[in-house]
């Protein structure tokens, strides 16, 4: 009994850890969106997956710390969703995104939104704020969800992506495949693109259960005029695989990792994509 106490007060010291942590993180944060000036967004390149020529890019935020340099979104997304930061953090991440990309010859341009985003009855207005401010053409700005996005309010969550949708912006369903219902939703719901989550993408190799399984979303996703972008890209065997089965677009290390807009800004101007 002893001992199990001694693991009891252990724990204990473990949890305290963790949630000084996190306070100190939310802290912060709330001084990080003060300040205004801590967050970067990274670009990653989405190729074609015939020609690998580069059709869109991806927006990922980064949070520049002051004493603990450049930071991961997981390290911070999840608490800003908790702590009700993440609204003016997606907010600024959609006005940046959309500004920087007006002019670069892409077709479109992506943004994660956070399930927290996705339940606020003032996201059309936000996005067409955004859309208006930086005089891109809302065709060509894509949002990304995911389907474990509507487990909460799933009413709103369906009214804002037909709101969105109606004014002409894509949405895309996120890591497809790795919700239990993602069949479903694809049925049950309108989307213009699927993004087979990398996890799939890794077993092409390994087990045949995952070439089987991205076989099924592609011929399902084809016959319903979806488009299929395969995430997390690392060999040339899975992106020829790809291409060979019908998956349109390509995102992934092999061909490109996210970047500072400066460095994918050059390339444009050089003349590279
Ligand atoms: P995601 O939307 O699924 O983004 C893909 C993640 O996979 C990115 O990590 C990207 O850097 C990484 N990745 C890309 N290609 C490869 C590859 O070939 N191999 C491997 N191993 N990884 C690859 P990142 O930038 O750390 O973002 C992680 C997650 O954070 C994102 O997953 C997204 O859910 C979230 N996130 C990023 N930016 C935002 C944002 O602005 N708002 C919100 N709400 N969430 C964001
Ligand atoms: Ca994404
Ligand atoms: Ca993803
Ligand atoms: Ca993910």
């Amino acid at each position: 009994k002893a001992r199990g106490r001694g693991r009891v007060v252990l724990f204990e010291e473990a949890m305290d850890a963790s949630v000084q942590r996190r306070q100190a993180i939310e802290k912060d944060l709330r001084e990080a969106i003060a300040a205004g000036n801590q967050f970067e967004l990274y670009y990653q390149p989405v190729h074609d997956a015939r020609t690998r020529a580069v059709i869109g890019a991806e927006a990922l935020v980064r949070w520049r710390h002051p004493l603990l340099g450049l930071m991961a979104p997981a390290t911070f997304v999840p608490i800003a969703e908790e702590c009700g930061l993440i609204e003016p953090i997606g907010e600024w991440v959609l006005r940046e995104a959309l500004a920087a990309a007006r002019d670069w010859p892409l077709e479109s341009i992506a943004i994660n939104l956070s399930a927290v985003q996705l339940r606020n009855p003032a996201l059309v207005d936000i996005v067409q704020g955004a859309i208006m401010a930086s005089g891109i053409e809302p065709r060509r700005v894509e949002l990304e969800i995911t389907e474990t996005s509507f487990v909460e309010d799933e009413d709103i969550c369906r009214a804002n992506v037909a709101a969105l949708r109606a004014q002409g912006v894509r949405i895309a369903l996120d890591d497809f495949g790795t919700g239990y219902s993602s069949f479903t939703h694809l049925r049950t719901f309108a989307v213009d693109r699927i993004k087979v989550d990398r996890s799939f993408v890794a077993g092409i190799n390994r087990r045949e259960g995952g070439s089987a399984i991205i076989r099924a979303i592609v011929g399902l996703a084809n016959a319903r005029g979806i488009a299929v972008t395969a995430e997390g890209v690392e060999t040339d065997g899975q992106a020829e695989w790809l291409a060979a089965i019908g998956c349109g677009t390509l995102q992934g290390y092999l061909m490109s990792k996210p970047m500072p807009a400066r460095a994918i800004g050059s390339w444009f101007d050089a003349g590279i994509a």
